[in-house]
């Protein structure tokens, strides 16, 4: 059987944001575990580079103007930038009005780095409102990243589902909007991350989740042949020494693999979109 399989390295690229909306933190030192996150973009362009892979990165509003210098040499590297909110706002607990609002900002802060607006969204924490979907097709994008109803395949997603619990769940209509999942098992913060007080501790060993994510990798090289293989990363989190030795070696594993060709997740979702029409 030929091999077709698109490996899709993805960067939240949160910063600050996350443990200011998100956690609600304004620590200095906290923080600073998001600021971090700057030095792990370095490195992790240096990884790319050497490498010569392409990745899709999402980005808050918030970091574009906070690392606009950064930020810049990410998208000048040929890297796709997608939305990520402005402040990493949960959409699922903004109204509606917010939650369009924050759309055209981030829309507009990523215009300024690119020249264009984003194609891909992921939305911050990954929750979606049940406005979500509308609001991204309204607003032109081409795909999300935030569901996981299916792992290597992606799908179309939908407006209308009725989550109903004196019946059967309803499934609404599919919409010109690619879905290229994500998943948190194939993600480094649950992972690694570390939170106090310590009702989530991470600090698991590089080796321990390299198992995981190889075996899931396996999985679809060996018995689906074809599909896309989607790692959700965060340069405060993967951009760690030990982390990123890593990355390193598990890049270098999949490329050893006939069929394998790293892409960006807008190229994926284009192509997907061609051979699937609506
Ligand atoms: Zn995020």
């Amino acid at each position: 059987m030929t091999k077709n399989i698109s490996v899709c390295l993805s960067f939240d690229f949160d910063a600050m944001s996350v443990w200011l909306t998100t956690m609600r933190s304004r620590s200095l030192s906290t923080l600073s575990r998001g600021e971090f996150g700057k030095v792990g973009t370095e490195r992790l362009l240096d990884v790319l580079r050497d490498r010569q892979v392409p990745s899709s990165w999402f980005i808050p509003g918030h970091t574009i103007e906070t690392f606009p210098d950064l930020v810049q040499r990410i998208a000048d590297a040929g890297h796709e930038i997608g939305h990520h909110g402005y402040c990493h706002e949960n959409p699922a607990s903004v109204k509606p009005d917010e939650e369009r609002a924050i759309l055209e900002r981030g829309i507009a802060c990523i215009r300024r780095v690119t020249g264009k607006a984003p194609i891909g969204y992921r939305s911050p924490a990954s929750d979606l409102s049940p406005a979500s979907v509308r609001l991204l097709t309204e607003f032109g994008f081409l795909y999300d990243s935030s569901m996981m109803a299916n792992d290597f395949t992606p799908y179309y997603c939908r407006v209308g589902d009725d989550p109903r619990t004196d019946g059967p769940y309803i499934f609404g209509k599919e919409v010109d909007l690619v879905e290229l999942p994500m998943d948190w098992s194939l993600d480094d913060w649950p992972y690694f991350g570390l939170h106090w007080p310590a009702h989530h501790v991470g600090l698991r060993t590089p080796d321990e989740v390299a198992k995981i994510w190889s075996a899931d990798f396996d999985f679809l090289h060996q018995r689906m042949g074809e599909g896309v293989f989607i790692l959700t990363m965060h340069p405060q989190i993967i951009g760690r020494g030990h982390r990123i030795l890593m990355l390193e070696r598990l890049i270098d594993y999949m490329k050893g693999h006939a069929g394998v060709t790293f892409r960006s997740m807008r190229e994926v979702a284009a192509a997907w979109r061609a051979a699937h029409p609506l």
